[in-house]
């Protein structure tokens, strides 16, 4: 079941069936990708169709931000929960633990995927961490080489959106893994550069203030988000929402 949040549908899942969800994606021996979207990347998707057709035809799209949630229930169909990126990968890693997988990270500045690599493998011992590679290059097709070589299973893709999102549908397919993510800034947080907010903060869905208290300089960006629910609100005044559909 979909539900469609400003020209992106979601998959309305909660965090166990998604995980349920990603565990078959990963089981089945052909590549699949997720994209996590919040706020900013509806605002993003509308100006830029190349970005919506590809968050649209990933094989799972989950609410990674409360903004999200919210608009849902403006628009009158609201998803069962929040699914953050970072929960999400996390419940992948504890699969692939089971499966004795192959992990790369790809993205983040240079030695970060690396110590987030060295911290997982404390945590998940039964995987195989193939390869890393940060996030600043220019030869999108040698990146790809590299991935490709260390024949992955899962692939972590943590470039920031919409770049994330674009190389995935792009060069996914020929990576070899059953199972990409775009994970933003999640290598930060895995590698323990980045904290995330305390779980009280979380049950409040006020995470985003968490995260604005510890970067300031993310005011800027964050600054624009409550357009995405005065959009929401327009749409379900027009009565132009069709909700969710299967
Ligand atoms: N990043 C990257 N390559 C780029 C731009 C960004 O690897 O060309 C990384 C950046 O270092 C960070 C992540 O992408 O680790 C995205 O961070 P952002 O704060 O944009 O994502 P969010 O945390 O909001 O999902």
């Amino acid at each position: 079941m979909k539900t469609e949040i400003l020209g992106i549908q979601f998959d309305d899942l909660t965090r166990q069936e998604a995980a349920q969800r990603g565990a078959e994606l990963l089981a089945e021996d052909r590549f699949h990708y997720v994209v996590t979207p919040n706020p900013e990347f509806l605002l993003a998707a509308e100006r830029d169709p190349e970005f919506r057709a590809v968050l649209n035809g990933a094989d799972l799209v989950l609410p990674d931000g409360i903004g999200v949630v919210y608009s849902a229930k403006i628009l009158g169909t609201p998803l069962k929960e929040r699914v953050p990126g970072i929960e999400f990968a996390t419940d992948m890693l504890a699969c692939l633990n089971e499966r004795k997988g192959r992990l790369y990270l790809l993205g983040a500045k240079p030695g970060v995927a690396q110590e987030a690599g060295r911290r997982i493998l404390e945590q998940y011992p039964g995987i195989v961490l193939c390869g890393t590679h940060d996030g600043y290059f220019k030869d999108e097709e040698a990146v790809l080489l590299e991935v490709a070589a260390a024949q992955p299973d899962l692939l972590f893709v943590c470039l920031g959106a919409p770049k994330q999102e674009k190389w995935m549908a792009r060069w996914g397919r020929h990576t070899g893994a059953r199972l990409a993510i775009g994970l933003g800034g999640c290598l930060d947080v895995f590698a323990g550069n980045v904290e995330r907010a305390p779980e009280r903060w979380q049950k409040l869905g006020l995470e985003w203030a968490y995260r604005l208290k510890k970067e300031p300089r993310r005011i800027g960006r964050m600054a624009k988000l409550p357009l995405v629910l005065v959009k929401a609100a327009g749409e379900r005044a027009k009565g132009g929402h069709k909700g969710g559909k299967d």
